[in-house]
């Protein structure tokens, strides 16, 4: 595998010889995305749609794709659905009605003077580390702070995230994302996740990166024995396609679960890459087979310019309903609508009640089979010995 992507890279950037070294040096990732039309020329047979949208991107949002990823990239089909996830096309350019800019409200909900925290639930808060990515997402929800010309949210900043944190004893929960902390470095990233496991009513750790899919040798051991030492520490990824399981992808994986460290996947719904139900079916079984739990489906928020790429709400449905029944349990993740304005996250299921009487409920199984359960007798459901277990000392 590693050898084929080589290949591939060598003909990218013709003048250079490209050594495994390189190639497995996220820095070096990192230096040689591919951004200019120039560059995408070499490895794409690019249609019209998609030079429109390189044209008009330095307008609206940012291109960046690491080598790695960019060799995944099917050189002929515009579908592709590596393609269709990094290289901009002109539909970016159309707002649609219910389109905004933060579609989750996020900005109105982070406390005053304290930009990078965006405090939604009582116990849990996002934390905004950095607003730099390893590739920069078509679909993604925070174009409009992460990929930036200005923007490095400042050590500063970060400072006054971590104050919030620590005056605020409600959260329980630090959720670390971006931008993707996992391409800061080890030592910065270090800071602060040490900084935040020291405030002692801070129970768990959850940090948002997209660098198992397409930065996977930035997991490296130095990352892995920084992190398993601040545990309980959870990571949450985003894979959309099974195109994305490689073995690099699957490498990356397993050294993060071997460090003790949970992994869930958030994936969003993108049509025409991913709106099949077969496609997610494939996608989260070879998720668990990377020790990864399938956790979030999103419905795609409306941000601005991304129409094209959003489904229906029935096609996420369409899915878990073929789901059910044909996977485990642990590969159906909550399929939701993250509430446009600020809402929270609002989840969807397909409709298993039939009908709801005083003692019986008839439902229906995943065959379209009614089921009539039969209500207990009692219905009391106090629990009389929380009185002695949640008594206060
Ligand atoms: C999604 C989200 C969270 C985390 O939600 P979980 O359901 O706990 O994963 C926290 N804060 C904000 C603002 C969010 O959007
Ligand atoms: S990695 Fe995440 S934050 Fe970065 S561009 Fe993609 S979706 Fe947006």
């Amino acid at each position: 595998m590693l050898l084929q992507l080589q290949e591939r890279l060598k003909r990218l950037h013709r003048r250079e010889d490209v050594s495994a070294a390189e190639w497995g040096d996220w820095r070096w990732q990192l230096r040689h995305r591919l951004e200019t039309l120039e560059e995408l020329e070499q490895f794409v047979e690019l249609t019209d749609e998609e030079r429109r949208g390189i044209a008009i991107a330095p307008g609206l949002f940012r291109i960046g794709i690491t080598p790695y990823y960019a060799a995944l990239m099917d050189r002929q089909h515009p579908k592709c659905p590596i393609r269709m996830q990094v290289i901009p096309t002109a539909a970016e350019e159309k707002v649609s009605p219910g389109e905004y800019v933060d579609p989750l409200g996020e900005d109105a909900l982070s406390p005053d003077g304290v930009p990078c925290i965006v405090h939604r639930y009582p116990d849990r808060v996002l934390f905004l580390a950095l607003d730099r990515c390893a590739i920069y997402c078509r679909h993604c929800n925070r174009r409009r702070m992460v990929g930036q010309e200005t923007g490095m949210i400042s050590r500063h900043e970060i400072e006054r995230g971590l104050e919030y944190i620590r005056r605020t004893p409600a959260v329980r929960d630090v959720l670390i994302s971006g931008g993707d902390p996992l391409t800061l470095s080890t030592d910065k990233l270090e800071w602060i996740v040490s900084e935040v496991r020291k405030i002692a009513h801070v129970e768990i750790v959850r940090i948002g990166t997209r660098v198992p899919v397409c930065l996977p040798m930035r997991v490296d051991d130095q990352l892995t024995s920084m992190l398993k030492k601040y545990h309980p520490l959870y990571i949450n990824t985003h894979f959309n396609h099974p195109k994305e399981l490689t073995d690099d992808a699957r490498v990356a994986c397993e050294r993060l679960a071997d460090a003790g460290i949970p992994l869930g996947n958030q994936c969003v719904l993108l049509r025409g890459v991913n709106s099949q139900p077969r496609t997610i079916e494939v996608l989260n079984r070879g998720l668990l087979k990377m020790r990864v739990k399938p956790y979030y489906l999103f419905q795609g928020d409306p941000v601005q310019g991304t129409d094209h790429l959003r489904t229906p709400v029935s096609a996420g449905l369409e899915i878990l309903e073929h789901l059910r029944g044909r996977i485990t349990g642990m590969g159906i993740p909550h399929l939701v609508i993250d509430a446009p304005g600020g809402g929270g996250k609002i989840p969807l299921l397909p409709n298993y009640l039939l009908s709801w009487g005083t003692d019986r409920l008839t439902l229906r199984n995943y065959l379209h089979q009614p089921v009539t359960y039969v209500e207990p007798q009692e219905r009391d459901c106090s629990c009389a010995y929380d009185e002695v277990y949640f008594a206060s000392p």
